[in-house]
């Protein structure tokens, strides 16, 4: 991988990190400003933590993006990136600018999920 891709994918990277963070505070934001209400009407209630919990997993996915994302640029940094850390390959471009994040190739990700 030259010099320039690589440059390339870390400012991808970063942009992608600073919206997560961006996202997450507005979250937040708006959790806070619903909970802080003070409006405990059953229905309202129910639909709180309703929305609370949809939150939750967002943030949790977000949360895993972010780590996956800082793994990529730590990669960066060491000279690995771009090398799927499963079987060692060079993970194919197309990939990469599909999903920046990616740290296994197309076969490694298919063991993965199937669980092996
Ligand atoms: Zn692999």
């Amino acid at each position: 991988m030259t010099t320039e891709e690589l440059a390339r994918y870390r400012r991808e990277l970063e942009i992608q990190l600073s919206e997560l963070s961006e996202a997450s505070s507005t979250r937040e934001q708006i959790l806070d400003d619903s909970l802080t209400t003070g409006d405990t009407a059953g229905a309202e209630l129910a639909a709180d933590l309703e929305s609370f919990e949809v939150d939750a997993s967002i943030a949790e996915s977000e949360r895993n993006l972010v780590l996956k994302i800082s793994h990529a640029l730590e990669r960066i940094e060491r000279g690995t990136y771009g090398l799927c850390e499963g079987c060692g390959i060079a993970i194919p471009t197309a990939r990469l600018d599909a999903k920046p994040s990616v740290s296994l190739c197309l076969t490694c990700q298919e063991e993965h999920e199937a669980g092996r």
